[in-house]
């Protein structure tokens, strides 16, 4: 269908350097030209540059396997020295925490009056370190200020993407020192330590120990918080299919079948930002709980994976107090939670391939857009957002965002993006800022996908029901009922 529709990426940078001679005054003047080429830059955005990255990550830090960690602002610690990771490359925060239990690095802070080092992430370098060490998340894009303001922050170490640009100013207020460490993303009033794969570990160490000389000039100052969730990481699409069998039975069969018979409705990745025009994660939250009670199994990324966790949505015990009775029955079959948190933004890829393997696995379809699932990003704010979403739409994927459409003034867009899109791929993009109506919508288009595999109508409590132990009275009323007939 790519090929078809002459979308297919030729490389990454091509495409995007392409997309920005299009968009130039008195270049691409067609709606539906711009359309089509909007869908073939994500596509390079994704299979291209996010699997890329997500692989190689892999390759460089290991794949995640299920880990315990803990979220919200409560993991700070007031007798340790806090270092809040912050930003989305994982190279220099996994550097930071190899370095951070060093023996010299902890009798460093010792030194300082301190009990250790703290690490705590933020955003997607939150997620990234949680994954693969159980490095508890502060929280995601709107909790970045409020952890600065809890005074307990010595440091907070950002690189890209999704920093506030007043966090400097707000550090000010306190004690805590922003550090830059990326050549793209300077900040005035923050200090820059470029960051040197080729010296990685002593960049670490020497930001560490700024960190630590910092503890001795912590005040009263600032708003404490103590709770905290947790939370079970780390279900990587490799780790999804070992846990559905084993090392030698893995497979995404059990989840198609699960998927089939009715005992999990379908699938929903609900992903992306918080947005300051939204309650912080109150989206989020409300679509989590209500999916899963409707035996929909979530999968999660990014700030949406912060917010389910520190709704404490992540444990395998959410299931039994929160999930439908289908899901609930999987979920306690296998051990895990009912909202799978996947990673970060970037490993919105493992979705596409979670969603690539229940295809190729059979009997949901022959295209990701034949299956009961359905992306969300309810309380977006990024532009890479709105790539990610693309890329799912150009892959067959019925994509809702929450919030405000930046394209609602035009007709002619709206028509191209639901409709043109949805004949052409079998994926749509559509703006609904009711939290209600996107969970309406989803639960329509999921029935609607069952309905068209044919598959057995979702029945509500069908699975699952209690099991009753039979008494000696019961046993012989079965008995006679069952002689009679
Ligand atoms: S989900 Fe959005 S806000 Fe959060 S880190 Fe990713 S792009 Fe930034």
């Amino acid at each position: 269908m790519w090929k078809k529709w002459g979308i297919t990426p030729r490389g990454m940078d091509r495409e995007v350097s392409e997309a920005m001679h299009r968009t130039h005054m008195g270049v691409d003047q067609d709606p539906e030209n711009l359309m089509m080429a909007a869908l073939k830059v994500s596509l390079a955005d994704g299979w291209g540059g996010c699997m890329f990255s997500t692989d190689i990550s892999d390759i460089l830090f290991g794949t995640p396997t299920p880990i315990h960690s803990t979220a919200s602002i409560g993991v700070m610690k007031g007798d340790e020295v806090n270092v809040i990771l912050h930003g989305h490359e994982p190279t220099l925060a996994e550097m930071v925490v190899e370095v951070s239990s060093e023996p010299e690095m902890m009798a460093y802070a010792k030194s300082k009056g301190a009990n250790g080092i703290n690490l705590v992430g933020m955003c997607c370098t939150a997620n990234e370190v949680m994954m693969r060490h159980g490095i508890p998340t502060a929280g995601g894009f709107l909790n970045q200020e409020l952890s600065v303001m809890t005074g307990l922050a010595e440091a907070m170490i950002v690189d890209v993407q999704c920093i506030m640009p007043a966090i400097a100013q707000v550090a000010k207020k306190f004690h805590t020192k922003i550090i830059t460490t990326s050549v793209k993303g300077k900040m005035i009033d923050a200090i820059h330590i470029q960051f040197d794969e080729h010296r990685a570990k002593e960049i670490a160490r020497e930001i560490l120990r700024l960190a630590c000389d910092n503890y001795p000039n912590r005040t009263t100052e600032g708003s404490r918080v103590s709770s905290f969730e947790p939370l079970i990481a780390g279900f990587s699409h490799e780790y999804i299919e070992y846990m559905q069998g084993g090392s030698w039975r893995g497979s995404f069969r059990p989840l198609n079948d699960a998927i089939m018979a009715g005992r999990i409705r379908g699938v929903v990745g609900i992903v992306g930002c918080n947005n300051p025009r939204i309650a912080q994660d109150s989206y989020h939250n409300y679509l989590a709980t209500e999916f899963i009670k409707n035996d929909i199994l979530v999968v999660s990324t990014g700030c949406g994976a912060a917010s389910c966790a520190k709704a404490g949505y992540m444990t395998p015990e959410t299931a039994l107090e929160k999930a439908g009775p289908g899901l609930r029955e999987v979920c306690v079959a296998i051990g895990i939670p009912p909202v799978l948190h996947l990673g970060a933004c970037v490993d919105n890829s493992r979705i596409l391939m979670i969603a690539s393997h229940m295809v190729e696995e059979g009997g949901l379809g022959d295209d990701i857009s034949d299956l009961p699932a359905v992306g969300i990003a309810p309380e977006w704010m990024s532009e890479k957002a709105l790539a990610i979403g693309v890329y799912f739409v150009a892959s067959g994927m019925y994509v809702i965002f929450g919030s405000e459409s930046p394209v609602e003034a035009s007709s002619v867009v709206k028509k191209i993006k639901t409709e043109l899109w949805e004949k052409r791929l079998g994926g749509k993009l559509e703006f609904i800022n009711d939290p209600k109506e996107i969970f309406e919508k989803t639960v329509a288009a999921i029935d609607k996908k069952r309905d068209a595999l044919k598959l057995k109508k979702y029945e509500k409590g069908k699975f699952g029901a209690e099991r009753v132990l039979m008494t000696m009275a019961d046993r012989r009323k079965f008995e006679k009922e069952q002689a009679a007939t």
